[in-house]
């Protein structure tokens, strides 16, 4: 059985900073939330990947993004520092099927943001309190084997209004002990690509270490992992399958400049 290629981004800048909240953090991922998630989400048909922003290609050469099938996001403070060419590469893979799982503060990454096309913002607070998930599209590949509601006891609060658009089935919704509302797993589709975008995650606390959390992670990896990529986008002119009998109003006249 071929193995899904699993590539885990990381801008890796919170967990070298020094202070309390450093310590805070890695406390909870020593090595990187990267490596963590690799380890975390180790299963026999995954091959997994961690790299992070400071590795070279800031860690996705083209020979390793042209042969991932599923490629992980987490991003915060360094949105900015990604090249707009790297974006570039990745968003034109995930239209020709390659799966993108965009985590927590990855909403206002470069990538996320080109393929939603709105500005994705919400609503946030940093109070320690409690998140409640609740499924509500039981049915979606990416809610397998979950119980309808669980609780992550320490979260962000990310509330709405959420800037996304509105074609993204819902599969899970977020209530916070502060009373705000979130769309905090959304499923979409771009071309033939798919992409999951799921808000549990802020990394002073041990998000990635909850057993739910993982059942998530895997079945969205599972879900947007595509049978095969399309090498070749572009689409030549297809010839008419019936005789078209329509006269042609610009018959004659050369529109060939157009189409350039
Ligand atoms: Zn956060």
């Amino acid at each position: 059985m071929k193995k899904i290629s699993v590539v885990i981004w990381n801008e890796f800048v919170h967990e070298r900073e020094e202070g309390t909240v450093g310590d805070i953090i890695r406390r909870h991922y020593p090595e990187g939330i990267h490596r963590h998630l690799a380890s975390f989400l180790a299963e026999e048909d995954l091959e997994i990947t961690p790299v992070s922003l400071d590795m070279p290609g800031q860690g996705l050469p083209d020979e390793l993004l042209n042969g991932t099938d599923v490629l992980l996001w987490w991003g915060h403070c360094a949105h900015g520092a990604v090249d707009d060419a790297l974006v570039e590469r990745i968003h034109k893979r995930v239209l020709a099927g390659m799966g993108l799982v965009v985590l927590h503060s990855g909403h206002l990454s470069k990538i996320f943001r080109s393929l939603m096309g709105t500005a994705c913002r919400l609503r946030w607070r940093e109070a320690g309190e409690k998140e409640r998930l609740w499924v509500v599209s039981p049915g979606h590949p990416v809610a397998r084997d979950l119980p309808e509601t669980f609780v992550i006891p320490h979260q962000e609060m990310y509330g709405e209004p959420f800037d996304i658009p509105q074609d993204g089935k819902i599969v899970f919704m977020s209530w916070f002990e502060g009373g705000n509302i979130f769309r905090s797993g959304v499923a979409f589709e771009r071309d033939r690509g798919r992409i999951f975008y799921f808000s549990p995650g802020h990394e002073t606390y041990p998000v990635y270490h909850d057993p739910n959390v993982r059942r998530v992670l895997l079945n969205a990896i599972r879900w947007t992992a595509p049978d095969v990529i399309a090498a070749d986008r572009v689409t030549p002119m297809p010839k008419p399958l019936e005789k078209i009998c329509s006269a042609d109003p610009l018959a004659g006249v050369d529109t060939a400049h157009l189409h350039k």
